[in-house]
């Protein structure tokens, strides 16, 4: 399911490749976060890009603007479809790695993380950032949209409001995601959500407007992994996709 990004959160590439082939035809698409890159190189990103698979490389880049065009250049120049800076970094940082990826054919789309979903109000308050998640979501999600880039990755919680703000053709995409099995707002217990806080369920995320749901220990940890991604994309599949 073209909505489905599953993030091959493990510590090597034989268990990352094993996963990916297991959920092949359930996933639109593959997350490598820097945990994985960090072990294991590039070249896990290769080999899943050289069977066809879409990747996600999540390294959410934050750096001064040329060092951040460099490392976008390097992403584009492994064929991935997708990857992160921070909106944090600032308008010229984001402009910057916008024109490596235009300037590139097939050049990868960026999204820029506005508020990691495992931080809260007191937490921004802890970095000195005296907004609320809301707040500042909205205020980074403008200044994505005003640098051109892609779109976002956001909280479900934050999702409707940038739809909203940003219009159709910017793309949001949900971390966050946990299941729909206790109808309360941050769902289920806080051992399921594991360290994340603003969470909703897949289907709850695209109905907000997301285009793209990152889910991954509720699918990779699973005792079953495929059919985890089976269930998610039968929920996913009972929903509309507009908001
Ligand atoms: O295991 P879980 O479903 O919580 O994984 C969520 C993934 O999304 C992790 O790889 C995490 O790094 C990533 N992510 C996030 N919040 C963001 C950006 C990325 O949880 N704002």
């Amino acid at each position: 399911m073209d909505q489905l990004l599953v993030a091959l959160d493990v510590d090597t590439e034989v268990r990352a490749l094993q996963l990916a082939a297991d959920l092949r035809g359930t996933a639109g698409g593959f997350k490598i976060g820097s945990r994985l890159f960090t072990a294991e190189g590039p070249s896990v990103v290769e080999t899943l890009v050289g069977r066809g698979d879409r990747v996600f490389l999540d390294l959410k880049f934050h750096d001064i603007p040329s060092t951040v065009a460099a490392a976008v250049q390097a992403a584009s120049d492994l064929g991935v479809w997708m990857l992160t800076v921070h909106a944090s970094g600032g308008k010229e940082m984001l402009k910057a790695a916008r024109e490596v990826a235009r300037g590139t054919p097939q050049g990868p789309m960026i999204v820029a993380v506005t508020v990691l979903t495992s931080l809260d109000t007191n937490a921004l308050g802890d970095v000195g950032i005296k907004h609320s998640v809301t707040n500042q979501v909205n205020a980074l999600a403008q200044l994505v949209k005003a640098a051109g880039l892609d779109g976002v990755v956001a909280s479900a919680w934050e999702t409707a409001q940038i739809r909203k703000s940003c219009g159709r053709q910017f793309t949001i995409v949900t971390p966050g995601i946990r299941s729909a099995s206790e109808p309360t707002k941050a769902v289920g217990s806080s051992a399921e959500r594991d360290d994340q806080i603003r969470t909703l369920s897949a289907s709850q995320a695209i109905q907000l407007g997301a285009n793209y749901v990152v889910v991954g220990r509720p699918i990779i940890a699973a005792k079953d992994p495929r059919s985890a991604a089976e269930k998610i994309c039968r929920e996913l599949m009972r929903q509309p996709t507009e908001p």
